[in-house]
């Protein structure tokens, strides 16, 4: 059986400052460049998530979808200083580690399966992808 995808678009901008406190100032430079900036720096992310493609008796909806990413993601992140929130206590606020928190925040609250990608843009440039352990 054919199963299509969709994928829905939001954005949040938020700031960061790649840096690890257990590496010198050194290291963080050499790892993270001027991400390292001690006065941080600002993204336009944008965040796309796909799921199954469903038909009204399936659970995945596009409303709910739109309701938990606005609720979890979007008013979680926008307009913050991202190495301020607590998941990233512990963490460097990488691309990696972003779309990795956004998959581990949505996964649990949608039907099981449905989940299938989550993307973020970063810059122009850098794009990370996530699709969960597999
Ligand atoms: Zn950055």
């Amino acid at each position: 059986m054919s199963q299509v995808h969709v994928t829905r678009r939001y954005r949040f901008c938020a700031a960061h400052r790649l840096h690890a406190d257990l590496l010198s100032e050194e290291e963080n430079w050499a790892a993270f460049g001027k991400c390292n900036n001690p006065n941080g720096h600002g993204h336009n992310y944008v965040v796309l998530v796909t799921i199954k493609s469903g038909t009204a008796q399936e659970s995945c909806s596009l409303d709910q979808l739109d309701g938990l990413v606005n609720e979890r993601i979007i008013d979680r992140f926008d307009h913050v200083d991202l190495n301020r929130d607590p998941a990233f206590a512990e963490l460097t606020t990488t691309g990696e580690n972003i779309v990795k928190l956004i998959w581990d925040i949505l996964e649990p609250l949608l039907p099981n399966g449905c989940l299938q990608k989550v993307g973020v843009i970063e810059t122009r440039d850098n794009y990370f992808e996530y699709a969960g352990v597999t």
